[in-house]
């Protein structure tokens, strides 16, 4: 099985025609899990043909206009569509009274039940299946990237079951739990009818001057997404407002071993120019893509 993300919205602080404000949305078994929601982010739901009532989770790297300012409407939407799950929001550390302040400051037509989590560095939430990951960023406000990390499986080789004539009871649990067992006579090994499905792990790091939280959260990602506000040529300009430069942003996901590394979150200076950003960022890193608003990839 897959893990489907969704780009939403890959803009910095400023959208473009081509490029919404940033969200991004990763599916996994029942969790719908969207990371920043930037102005006009219900839209792009529908022109990606997904449902936003099928959001589980919410996570929030910080409080800039740009990865928040969807949020009302979001949740209006939600509310007008009887959602009725309660929604999981996790933010910066010392930063709930702004939530707090949305959900004064608009009149929603409905109700829906919510949870706000609080969250610094470590591990936020867990589940039978993966955990989520947070560290500080420094982007002179409250500001966190997040690792979504599978747990890895032990799984069933069904063919070589169905050859031993195994049924299915509860001592192929034991198999899975890598204990061998005896089976009409018979030792089984749990090593000869199991294999291990490597988990995987897609980190986000938005809005962040470069710093040492960068490599250890991106650590050993199969995908890596970053911001990349700016060029090379920008380097200055880009420490000042505490920013990710595209050859920055290659260095994180070469130190860090991450196979794949996407770029996000770009100026609209280089709107139409973004080959510049890609290929600064390939000297460091090859395997190196940009991001566009509605694309769609699978880990
Ligand atoms: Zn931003
Ligand atoms: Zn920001």
């Amino acid at each position: 099985m897959k893990i489907p993300i969704t780009f939403l919205g890959t803009s910095q602080a400023i959208p473009t025609a081509k490029r919404n404000h940033t969200a991004v949305l990763l599916k996994y078994k029942d969790e719908t899990i969207l990371m920043d929601c930037g102005e006009g982010t219900q839209r792009q739901f529908r022109k990606a043909k997904l449902n936003p009532c099928k959001i589980t989770r919410i996570l929030i790297t910080h409080w800039h206009g740009d990865h928040i300012l969807g949020l009302p409407g979001l949740l209006q939407t939600l509310a007008l569509n009887n959602y009725n799950k309660t929604l999981h929001i996790y933010i910066p550390k010392t930063t709930k009274h702004y939530i707090d302040l949305i959900f004064k400051m608009f009149v929603f037509i409905g109700k829906i039940k919510y949870e706000i989590h609080e969250c610094g560095n470590g591990k936020i939430l867990e589940t039978p299946d993966f955990y989520i990951e947070s560290k500080k960023m420094n982007h002179g406000t409250p500001c966190l990237a997040y690792s979504f990390i599978e747990k890895n499986k032990i799984r069933l080789k069904r063919d070589k079951l169905k050859q031993l004539k195994l049924p299915n009871s509860p001592l192929l649990k034991k198999l899975q739990q890598g204990k061998n067992i005896k089976y009409k006579g018979k030792t089984i090994k749990a090593k000869d009818v199991t294999y291990l499905e490597k988990a995987r792990k897609i980190t986000i790091i938005l809005d962040t001057k470069i710093n040492p939280n960068c490599e250890k959260i991106a650590k050993n990602s199969d995908l890596l997404i970053t911001e990349s506000t700016y060029a090379d040529k920008e380097k200055e300009l880009a420490k000042k407002r505490k920013h990710l430069t595209a050859s920055q942003a290659a260095l994180i996901a070469k130190k860090s071993k991450s196979k794949k590394l996407i770029l996000a979150h770009l100026s609209q200076r280089y709107e139409n120019k973004e080959k510049i950003i890609l290929n600064e960022a390939k000297k460091n890193f090859k395997n190196t893509f940009l991001a566009e608003d509605l694309m769609r990839v699978e880990v």
